[in-house]
C-alpha cells in the first residue's frame, strides 16, 4: 500500500514526487511517456521561470527528474487504466489494508485507499495526485486529421526542423501559438500567424517580440475552414470574419496551437470535473473526492503554467500529508 501514487510526470507530478520523498511518504510516480517533463519537453524556450531565464524546455524537464532522481524518488513507466476507490469493509480493502506499513489508510476519509489498475498491474495506495496534464486541442475541420504527420502538427519545437526555408501557418492567439511562430521564423522563410480575433492573448512581451519579426505575418479575425493536400500539406482556406472575404494560402506546413485539454477522462467518474473536463480543486488541490488530490493543468484554476504545476504539486502533498494525518488519528 502506497502513501501516495502521483500519475504524471510533468512539473506538478515530479515536483509532488519530491515533496513527497522529503516527506518520508512511500510513493511512486507513473509516467505514461518514456520521458518525464510532460509538455515542457515541447517548449522551445522557457523565460518566465525564477533563477532559470531562457532556459531550453527540454532542459528544465531534464532537471526536474535528475533533481527526483538525485533523492531517489520512485519512478513506474505504466499507463493507467482506471482509479477505483476502496469502500469500507470490502474484501479488497482487507487484502489492501494487510500491507499498509502504518495503518493510516484504513478509513481514511470516506474510503479506505484507491485501487490503481495499470496496464502492468494494479498498485493500492491511501491518496492520489492526478497530475496527467493537458493534451493539445484539435481544431475539428476537413484535412487536419488526414494530414496529421503530412504537414499538420502540434508540436513547433518537435517538427520545425522539417519546414525549414519553408512557409508555414501557426493557428492560434495564445502564448504557445505566438511562442511557436517566434520559434518557426527562426527557421522558416515565411510564417503566417491566423488568429480568430483582432487581438492576442498571449504574454505582452511574446507579442512585442512577435510581431518585430520581419517574416512573421498576422492574419487577424481570420479562421481557418480546411488545410488542403493530398499526400501533404499545400495550403489552408481561410474566412474573415468580419468581411467575410475567403482566400486561399500556400502553405507546407500547419502548426494548431488552439489551446489545451485536461487529460481526465479516467478520473470523470471517480471525481468532480468542470464543464471542460478540468478535475475540481482549490489552491489546496484537493478534489471533490476525499484522497483525490489535482496537481498541474489538470486542475480548475486561473494561470496553467509551469511554475504553477510546481506550485500544485508541493500543494498537493501538503494536502496529502494533512489528509493521512486526519485518518490515522480517526
Ligand atoms: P490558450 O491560452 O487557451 O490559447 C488558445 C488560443 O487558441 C486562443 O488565442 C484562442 O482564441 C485560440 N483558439 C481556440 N480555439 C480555436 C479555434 N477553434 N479556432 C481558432 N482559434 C482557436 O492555449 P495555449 O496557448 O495552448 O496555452 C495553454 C496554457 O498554457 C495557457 O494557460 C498559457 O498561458 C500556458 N502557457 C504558458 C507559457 C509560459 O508561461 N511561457 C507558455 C505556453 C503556454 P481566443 O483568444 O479568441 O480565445
Amino acid at each position: 500500500m502506497y502513501d501516495v501514487v502521483i500519475m504524471g510526470s510533468g512539473p506538478a507530478g515530479l515536483c509532488a514526487a519530491i515533496y513527497a520523498k522529503r516527506a518520508g511518504l512511500k510513493a511512486v510516480t507513473l509516467e505514461k511517456s518514456p520521458m518525464s517533463g510532460g509538455q515542457v519537453l515541447n517548449t522551445y524556450e522557457v523565460d518566465n521561470y525564477p533563477g532559470l531565464p531562457g532556459i531550453n524546455g527540454f532542459d528544465m524537464g531534464m532537471k526536474f527528474r535528475e533533481h527526483a532522481d538525485k533523492l531517489g524518488c520512485e519512478f513506474l513507466n505504466d499507463s493507467v487504466l482506471s482509479v477505483t476507490p476502496i469502500q469500507k469493509d470490502t474484501e479488497l480493502v482487507r487484502a489492501a489494508s494487510s500491507n499498509t506499513v502504518d495503518g493510516a489508510g484504513e478509513g481514511a476519509g470516506s474510503n479506505a485507499g484507491f485501487v490503481i489498475e495499470t496496464e502492468g498491474g494494479v498498485l493500492h495506495t491511501k491518496t492520489v495526485v492526478a497530475a496527467m496534464g493537458a493534451s493539445h486541442a484539435k481544431l475539428g475541420i476537413p484535412g487536419e486529421e488526414e494530414l496529421s504527420g503530412m504537414g499538420v502538427s502540434y508540436c513547433a519545437t518537435c517538427d520545425g526542423a522539417f519546414f525549414r526555408g519553408r512557409t508555414t501557418a501557426v493557428i492560434g492567439g495564445g502564448d504557445v501559438a505566438v511562442e511557436d511562430a517566434i520559434f518557426l521564423a527562426r527557421g522558416c522563410e515565411k510564417v503566417y500567424l491566423i488568429h480568430r480575433r483582432d487581438e492576442l492573448r498571449a504574454a505582452k512581451i511574446l507579442q512585442e517580440e512577435l510581431l518585430s519579426l520581419p517574416n512573421v505575418e498576422v492574419i487577424w479575425d481570420t479562421v481557418v475552414e480546411r488545410i488542403n493536400g493530398e499526400d501533404q500539406v499545400e495550403s489552408i482556406s481561410v474566412k474573415n470574419k468580419k468581411t467575410g472575404e475567403e482566400a486561399q494560402i500556400a502553405v507546407d506546413g500547419v502548426f494548431v496551437a488552439v489551446g489545451i485539454l485536461p487529460q481526465s477522462e479516467i478520473m470523470a467518474d471517480v471525481t468532480a470535473c468542470d464543464e471542460k473536463g478540468y478535475l475540481i480543486a482549490g489552491e489546496d488541490c484537493a478534489c471533490t473526492t476525499p484522497g483525490i488530490f489535482a496537481a498541474g493543468d489538470i486542475r480548475t484554476k486561473k494561470l496553467r503554467q509551469i511554475i504553477t504545476a510546481a506550485a500544485d504539486g508541493a500543494n498537493a502533498i501538503t494536502s496529502v500529508q494533512e489528509y493521512l494525518i486526519e485518518a490515522k488519528n480517526k
